[in-house]
């Protein structure tokens, strides 16, 4: 059996090598390293797949979350909900411009921000809610965009773990992940479903006056060269960036789908166990992306399960161990513990096994069967 990994960069780029390695070898010898062609043609044809007007490339994707709420001119003082249960970004950006971070429970099936604790936090000083699609599954976008309206605030997607997502509303519309609310962010870590070999990201919105904004922001504020009309940022995606990423475009869903099946191979392996609760499935068993393949187990010791699957040779993971709002960063007395009770559930439960493109049959079976062993104990 071929060695498990918990990502498998290098098997994909087996795969790739002959079309990365032309496409880099273009942009070294070209010299066109920042803002060369390979970024527009990348953003034009991701603009196309997701069905946005704009994408803004940048650096990463905790920029693409600070620049999309620089975009809309939020104020210190003004807040932001968001959920509790995932990756520290999304409150740090929240934190470092001066906004007020609110942070909520999210739901025990899909871990996905609550709307009814949404609802709840709504204050006078709400200027938006920042849903993340964690795990490569869209939160309850029909009615957080209804709340939005009904509130006036502003709807911020971070979509970093979910690229190549489908939301379908309930009318039946299906629309890609991150074209939905007023802007949208994600990141193309290398370990995302859409990862480059270094650090990019990306902001999608559909609003004309938010995109010509945004684009100033990432470049210093500039609208006309060395005219600084707004405080901005030096946030670009490389060119070299953008080459690697316009040869995994076009396998993006090739990509989603191979972890789609790897994630059905797994689900089928752990039907019936009492102790193990395999994803939920959002509207529709395509929607998922599965940038993490997450299972809450149950009557276990997770961490013993953690170290058990490591010492046989099976990577995984923990996301996330700690609730944010129990981070020394950001801690606050305005929370209460009572208003957390899924997250403080699900840090105990939740346990990522493998997850890309490169699983194979023998390696699923090997992971399953040591999973069910030790969860019956
Ligand atoms: C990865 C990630 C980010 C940050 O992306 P970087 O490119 O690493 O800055 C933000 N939010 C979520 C939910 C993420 O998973």
């Amino acid at each position: 059996m071929r060695k498990i990994q918990m990502v498998d960069l290098k098997g994909q780029y087996e795969i790739i090598k002959e079309t990365v390695n032309e496409s880099v070898i273009e942009v070294i010898e070209s010299t066109a390293f920042i803002n060369g062609p390979r970024v527009h043609e990348f953003q034009k044809n991701l603009e196309e797949y997701l069905g946005v007007k704009h994408v803004i490339p940048c650096a990463n994707g905790t920029d693409a979350l600070q620049i999309a709420m620089m975009g809309l001119g939020l104020k210190p003082g003004d807040e932001v909900i968001t959920a509790d249960f995932t990756f520290a970004a999304t409150v740090e950006v929240i934190a470092l411009l001066g906004l007020t971070p609110v942070l909520v429970d999210v739901e025990p099936d899909t871990f996905n921000i609550d709307v009814e604790a949404i609802k709840k936090a709504i204050t006078p000083n709400t200027k938006a809610i920042v849903p993340v699609h964690l795990f490569g599954q869209c939160a309850n976008m029909d009615a957080i965009m209804e709340i939005a309206n009904e509130h006036n605030l502003f709807v911020i997607e971070d979509n970093a773990q979910a690229i190549g997502a489908t939301y379908t509303s309930a009318d039946g519309k299906k629309t890609k992940a991150g074209a939905i609310g007023h802007v949208a962010s994600t990141s193309f870590f290398p370990s995302k479903n859409l990862g480059c070999y270094g650090d990019g990201g990306a902001i999608f919105t559909n609003d004309d006056d938010l995109a010509h904004t945004i684009r100033g922001i990432v470049n210093h504020g500039m609208y006309v060269r060395y005219h600084h009309d707004v405080v901005g940022v030096n946030s670009r995606l490389d060119s070299i960036q953008a080459a690697v990423l316009g040869a995994k475009l076009p396998r993006l869903d090739a990509y989603n789908n191979a972890r789609k099946l790897a994630a059905s191979k797994y689900d089928k392996a752990f039907e019936g166990i009492e102790n193990i609760v395999t994803p939920f499935r959002n509207g529709g068993d395509d929607n998922h992306v599965f940038h993490q393949y997450t299972l809450k187990v149950r009557n276990t010791d997770r961490d013993a399960l953690a170290k058990f699957l490591n010492d046989n040779g099976i990577p995984c993971g923990v996301y996330y161990p700690i609730p944010l709002h129990n981070q020394k960063a950001y801690k606050d007395e305005r929370y209460n513990e009572a208003d957390f009770t899924v997250t403080n559930q699900l840090v105990k439960e939740v346990i990522s096994l493998p997850m890309h493109t490169e699983l194979d049959d023998e390696q699923i079976e090997f992971i399953t069967t040591k999973v069910i062993e030790f969860v019956n104990g």
